[in-house]
């Protein structure tokens, strides 16, 4: 490993939605969409299969959140149906948005730093 090259946390390179290898460059294009390679250090994102489970998080944690937040807000507050509609229909969408990106780089960074993928029975 070269010196310039520390390791990154993952968590880190969740938040930053960056290079699991690098730490520097994007992770993302257009959203949530995968780069090919890293602009930084070239790291080919091909090895990244994080399937369902960013999405799967999200939604529990998002479903929680958003559920308790209603509940709390209309029984223990009752706030008018339109503040109702501002926290679902437009807080609840750019929450969901930065929380994926969140999940999805910091999945990725797992599956580079623990090196998983699928089970084979030879190493070809
Ligand atoms: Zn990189």
């Amino acid at each position: 490993m070269n010196a310039d090259r520390l390791p990154v946390s993952p968590i880190m390179a969740g938040i930053k939605c960056r290079c699991p290898r690098c730490g520097k460059g994007r992770l993302f294009v257009n959203g949530l969409g995968m780069r090919e390679t890293c602009e930084s250090c070239g790291l080919d994102y091909k090895f990244v299969d994080t399937g369902d489970g960013p999405a799967v998080f999200a939604i529990f944690i998002l479903g929680f959140l958003c559920v308790g937040g209603v509940l709390i807000a209309e029984f223990k507050f009752g706030v008018p149906w339109w503040v109702h509609v501002l926290l679902l229909g437009v807080v609840t969408p750019f929450m969901a948005y930065f929380l994926l990106r969140f999940l999805k780089a910091t999945l990725i960074a797992l599956q580079f730093k623990n090196k998983a993928e699928e089970g084979r029975l030879s190493k070809e």
